[in-house]
């Protein structure tokens, strides 16, 4: 990977560690991708020869992805995101099993299958949302007894975008085709970071987003395994072979076929380098800072991926103040941020929902460097003492020597409801 200047936000550099919501793009990717937007924009289904060379370009960039999974380029379908590729493969196997109204999944999903199992089930399907053990793993016999005659398809994650938990996709998989069940994993948190290989995990769909490996949003792929009947979900021209309309998103398929083949040669540095900056990160606030826990289980997970609880502060104050400094981390999914709810992965782990609303996600990429670390650890401790200091939760709080903390919990949501409901209100003109 080619080094470049740190990112900057109003000149200031900013330490990310937001690496599993976005990446980075690669300068690789951005030189590889340039010329198809100044040059060689013609459209890859168009016959003349302007057309016919990108349409080449484009199937390159398939057959390098196709090469990060360990798949058949012809196995490959682009999409325009890791969102796009889960509905997909669910919605695929629903329309041609049309006798099955059963999909299993978990409940620690990505938004993008929580939300669409809920669309299915107020159309009348049924959805089996599998609980996972308070260290984040799944229990498989669980999994098993769950797949039933009309069961169309089980969709879990490998790896978990919140805690970095992977599942055991290959065991899985290997009961879903004993049943003679489809099966499809959300792979988007794994390129990079694990070896893929289609073949051995045995899958039949496998979820991809650009956007995680250094490549541009807006690009995702869907692998459907060779033989497996499959309907689009986007009907319009012949595009990727009849199985997806619109099209192709050209600048953005070469950047992942790009970034497909850089994140084949990062793995090393992730699992080496990374981790260590990640062990050192988390060992350094669980050794030093009071009252912090991992969540998650910390054999089974991503090289990259700390998310850690400070009881009795909030992690919005806390990602509010090391965002006055310049650091970029976050308390839950990008696509949850917003909802005051408490991560709804960390409540599936069984987290009291205090802990879970003080839980912050700090994800590395190739990118961190050791002063990164350094910065960080610098300025967190000072953040949480100072939040400590005037927590209503905190039972070290001068003025909480009669500490009660079921009221100051019950207290403290009651603040917040009314904070949503002020929030909420109709101006008055
Ligand atoms: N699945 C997981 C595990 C993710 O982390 C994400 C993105 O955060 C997605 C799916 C959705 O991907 P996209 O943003 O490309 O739609």
């Amino acid at each position: 990977m080619t080094s470049f200047s740190p990112p900057t936000v109003s000149n200031e550099k900013v330490y990310y560690f937001d690496n599993n919501a976005t990446t980075r793009i690669a300068p690789e990717v951005v030189t590889a991708m340039l010329p198809f937007l100044e040059q060689w924009w013609g459209n890859p289904s168009s016959a003349y020869r302007f057309g016919a060379a990108v349409h080449g370009h484009v199937e390159s960039a398939r057959e390098k992805v196709a090469a990060l999974i360990g798949a058949d380029p012809k196995e490959v379908v682009f999409t325009s995101c890791g969102t796009e590729s889960n509905n997909s493969a669910i919605h695929s196997a629903l329309y041609m099993n049309p006798g099955k109204k059963h999909v299993i999944t978990t409940k620690v999903e990505h938004s993008a299958n929580i939300n669409f199992g809920e669309y299915l089930q107020k159309r009348g399907y049924d959805v089996t949302y599998l609980p996972v053990e308070s260290d984040g793993l799944l229990d498989v016999h669980l999994l098993e007894k769950s797949i039933r005659p009309d069961t169309a398809i089980v969709s879990v994650m490998y790896a978990n975008n919140e805690t970095g938990v992977l599942f055991p996709i290959e065991e899985i998989a290997a009961i879903c085709r004993s049943r003679g069940v489809l099966f499809h994993t959300d792979a988007v948190q794994i390129p990079g970071k694990l070896k893929l290989d289609v073949k051995a995990l045995g899958v039949d769909f496998l979820s991809l987003s650009a956007h995680k490996l250094h490549a541009p949003k807006g690009i995702g792929m869907l692998y459907v395994k060779r033989r497996t009947k499959y309907q689009p979900y986007l009907i319009g021209g012949h595009q990727e072979k009849g199985r997806r309309g619109g099209t192709e998103s050209v600048p953005n398929i070469i950047a992942f076929g790009r970034a497909a083949e850089l994140a084949m040669s990062t793995l090393e540095d992730e699992n080496t380098r990374v981790r260590a900056l990640r062990d050192r990160l988390e060992d350094f606030i669980l050794s030093r800072i009071p009252n912090t826990v991992r969540n998650g289980n910390k054999e089974q997970r991503l090289p990259n991926t700390a998310n850690i609880a400070f009881d009795f502060v909030e992690a919005e104050a806390i990602l509010l103040l090391l965002d006055q400094l310049g650091i970029c981390a976050s308390s839950g999914s990008a696509c949850t941020t917003g909802s005051l709810d408490p991560s709804h992965v960390l409540m599936a782990m069984g987290l009291p929902p205090m802990r879970a609303r003080g839980s912050v996600r700090f994800s590395l990429g190739i990118y961190n460097t050791s002063e990164d670390v350094d910065y960080l650890i610098q300025h967190l401790p000072r953040i949480i003492q100072k939040l400590r200091d005037i927590s209503p939760l905190n039972p070290e709080h001068p003025d909480n020597e009669s500490y009660d903390i079921e009221a100051a919990r019950e207290k403290h949501e009651s603040d917040l409801a009314e904070a949503l409901a002020e929030e909420h209100a109709p101006a008055v003109s």
